[in-house]
């Protein structure tokens, strides 16, 4: 058994990560949930959020997203099965609003598959990347 104070160390890093993942507009990856997570827990290791992001997954806590080309992605289990938004600039990912059907009774799969799951993404351009794209930085700065 871990002692008090190794627990109450546990529990505010845990709550440290979680308020990184509640404020995000899109699942995190583990270095971006490190990147907000520290600001509130000085001192908080890259690979104590990489543990404790898979603790959380095993206990179903929290779920694992993949994009591909991309690092894993993180975020809290949701009610409904939403669409996520990928920017191709800044390989933002962004959550969306509305719920998508399981699209896996309409996909015919080979002999011997099992689909385990489904996710409908979007990709594009975020509105700050498309910013970028039209407006010089100096202004862009100035609005900041
Ligand atoms: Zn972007």
């Amino acid at each position: 058994m871990p002692t008090p104070a190794k627990r109450i160390h546990a529990t505010r890093q845990r709550v440290a990560i979680n308020a990184a993942l509640d404020g995000a507009k899109g699942p995190l990856t583990a270095e971006e949930v490190w990147v907000l997570a520290k600001k509130a827990k000085p001192g908080l290791g890259l690979r104590t959020v990489f543990r404790n992001l898979q603790e959380q997954v095993d206990e179903q806590a929290l779920l694992r997203v993949v994009f591909p080309g991309q690092p894993p992605r993180y975020e809290k289990p949701s009610p409904r099965h939403h669409p996520h938004f990928v920017c191709l600039k800044c390989t933002g990912v962004f959550d969306l609003p509305g719920e998508t059907p399981d699209v896996r009774a309409q996909c015919e799969l080979p002999a011997g598959f099992e689909a385990v799951g489904s996710e409908v993404t979007l990709f594009g351009y975020c509105a700050d990347c498309r910013s970028e794209k039209t407006a010089p930085r100096a202004a862009r700065a100035k609005q900041a």
